[in-house]
């Protein structure tokens, strides 16, 4: 195997450890549910006065050192992604 071939193969093969490794660092908390969010009209910009952190469905969670928030709605299930500053159509004053 010539040296260009060898350092083409070695690589690829990093570059397929680099992909495991930034999935396997993919928090296991983030998650979206798109279809749910389609339905509710979610949108990532608050209404006015009106946005998530200030809905009394919101439940607050932390983020991790990558900024992905543990933010739920229980309205929306499998999705901790809410953002603190979007607001859907079923909001509710807290
Ligand atoms: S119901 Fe809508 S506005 Fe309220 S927390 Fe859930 S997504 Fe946000």
């Amino acid at each position: 195997m010539h040296s260009f071939q060898r350092r083409a193969a070695l690589s690829k093969i990093l570059f397929g450890l680099a992909g495991v490794t930034l999935a396997g660092i993919t928090p296991a908390y983030a998650q979206r549910n798109p279809s749910l969010r389609e339905e509710l009209k979610y949108r990532e910009r608050a209404l006015g006065q009106r946005h998530c952190a200030s809905c009394v469905h919101f439940r607050p969670g932390s983020a991790d050192a990558a900024g992905h928030g543990a933010n739920h709605c229980e309205l929306i299930p499998n999705d901790d992604e809410i953002n603190p500053g979007g607001v859907c159509d079923l909001w509710s004053n807290s």
